[in-house]
């Protein structure tokens, strides 16, 4: 009788049972993971859903079904955290067995392990394959710390979320989450050494393709680091000379330009190097390469910091965002003031009268859902809706009861610059190309960080829009291109590839081609490298043997 309702149940899981655990005798089962198991009592108190989703559920002891409820749910990620004690102070790392139901449902999967208040995060990791177990291997090297985390020995929950991509229901599996000595190791120069040949016997046997745009995005304003023998002129060579048509330069913040403008302070990085700007255009005119100045939206400088005069003349103004804690962000510019937004579409139109080929927005978003709650966000939202919000921010956050009103508000505010940068553009400086960079998922952003770009691309603001498809995962990188180009209609698609985010240990050159290929497979005839810079110079040549010839 007592396991008859165990049958029952079982009959209603999805995931199949996982493999039986490693052979490796470096592998070892995290013993306080193993006691997760189907009963009330193992449950209560360990595994906490994130609001909006699904209770997990227990295939077999250590072994869970996590429920992805995407269909007719605005949540924008599934995400669950779940209790148990894990040591990995003497460890190289934890892996796990994963499943996926639906790679397509996600733009993102992580994996977190808390440790006091704080977090280790990871790089997104995808599985190899979709409705098959993979292992998934995390170096405690490759952790991230988020907040205050008080050691590897004291982790206390792991968090594993998905990123909404889709609006379908699926399933994902988690088990046997193990401690393990067996990360990659370093390889020895004569190893890479091998491995960099394999790869390249391997990229001269892949196609080229004629007609694409290839691109690189350059963080810096100063080309390959800004060294004298390292400005504009090798920056822009290096491109044209391994196959590249397109640079997209950082040539402008809210607070600061690299060029004379009338709109934007010069920047104090610039003294004694001169206009950028014009710098690097004389170079890309030199090579044929086609230059777009790319522009961040609603952040006054760099991570250089060399933006307090400016900073601080906004905090008198009242310009900074605030977040639902009251808190102002020192950097960040309020969205819906409309003092911003003016001198916002000022510094485009300015940009795009510059004998430009385009002009790119960047961080064109919110910083998240806990901005902005400034004070002019909230005259300006109940004066849209008509009413005062009885608590705020409360109603406005999600969950609340005008969350769907401030969303729309908050994506208004984003759009406003975009739709009145391309009618004056269009105008002003007819033959520009409008792009921007954006997010992943066309079903997501707008509710998530206030960015509507499928609409921009639908009424024909953008020319051009470059997701940030930053995965190692050939198999993500496919789902997300799948959805992209079901949302872009007419507007060229050209997916934004991570060659300078990808982990340590990751072949570049063999990943970005095989990236390449997933976009050229896809149907597209372009995609845009993250970041031009010193290290990246040297993948280059070895792309231009193969599919960039
Ligand atoms: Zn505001």
């Amino acid at each position: 009788m007592t396991f008859l309702p165990i049958l029952l149940f079982a009959s209603a899981f999805i995931v199949p049972p996982p493999p039986t655990g490693a052979d490796d005798l470096t592998v070892q089962v995290v013993p306080s993971w193993t006691k997760l198991t189907s009963s009330a009592q193992s449950m209560r108190g360990r595994t906490f859903p994130m609001e909006g989703n699904a209770q997990a559920r227990w295939r077999c002891p250590g072994t869970m079904e996590l429920p992805v409820k995407f269909a007719d749910n605005p949540i924008v990620r599934a995400s669950w955290d779940i209790n148990c004690d894990i040591d990995i102070s003497d460890r190289a790392g934890v892996e796990f067995d994963f499943w996926c139901g639906d790679i397509s449902q996600f733009s993102q999967l992580r994996f977190y392990m808390r440790s006091g208040s704080g977090w280790y995060a990871t790089w997104p990791f995808a599985p190899d394959k979709e409705r098959e177990w993979c292992r998934i291997r995390i170096a405690k090297s490759d952790l991230n710390k988020e907040g205050k985390c008080l050691g590897f020995d004291k982790i206390s929950a792991i968090r594993i979320s998905g990123w909404r991509n889709g609006t379908r229901d699926t399933v994902i599996g988690l088990a046997n989450l193990s401690y393990t000595d067996a990360v990659a190791k370093k390889l020895t120069k004569a190893e890479l050494a091998e491995r960099d040949r394999k790869t390249l016997e391997w990229v001269k046997t892949l196609p080229s393709a004629s007609g694409e745009h290839r691109a690189f995005w350059c963080h810096s304003a100063f080309g390959l680091g800004g060294a004298p023998d390292k400005g504009w002129d090798e920056a822009i060579r290096s491109l044209k000379d391994n196959g590249f048509n397109a640079i997209y330069v950082n040539l402008a913040w809210s607070g600061c330009a690299y060029y004379k403008s009338d709109v934007l302070p010069p920047s104090p990085q610039m003294a004694g190097k001169g206009d950028q700007l014009e710098q690097c255009k004389a170079a890309c005119r030199k090579y044929g390469v086609e230059l777009h100045a790319w522009k961040m939206c609603w952040v006054t400088g760099g991570t250089n910091r060399s933006d307090g005069a400016v900073a601080a003349e906004a905090k008198r103004r009242g310009w900074l965002q605030m977040n639902d804690k009251g808190a102002e962000l020192p950097h960040a510019l309020c969205p819906s003031n409309p003092e911003v937004l003016d001198r916002e579409i000022e510094a485009f139109v300015e940009l795009a009268k510059k004998g430009v080929d385009g002009i790119h927005f960047d961080r064109v978003r919110h910083s998240g859902t806990s901005t902005c709650f400034c004070r002019g966000c909230r005259e300006r939202f109940e004066r849209k809706i008509g009413k005062t919000v009885a608590s705020w921010p409360a109603d406005a956050l999600p969950g609340g009861a005008l969350a769907k009103e401030w969303a729309d508000f908050r994506a208004e505010s984003v759009t406003a610059l975009v739709r009145e940068v391309a009618r004056r553009v269009r105008k002003e400086a007819p033959g520009v190309k409008i792009s921007a960079a954006v997010f992943n998922s066309p079903c997501s952003d707008r509710e998530g960080i206030g960015q509507d770009w499928t609409l921009w691309c639908r009424e024909g603001w953008l020319d051009r829009v470059c997701p940030m498809n930053y995965t190692v995962s050939p198999l993500l990188l496919k789902s997300m291109v799948e959805a992209q180009k079901a949302a872009v209609g007419n507007v060229q698609l050209v997916p934004g590839l991570g060659i300078s985010l990808w982990p340590r240990g990751v072949d570049r050159v063999r990943t970005a081609a095989e990236q390449i290929m997933v976009v050229r497979n896809a149907g597209l005839d372009g995609f845009i490298f993250f970041n031009h810079n010193v290290w990246n110079v040297r993948h280059l040549e070895a792309l231009h043997q193969g599919p960039l010839k």
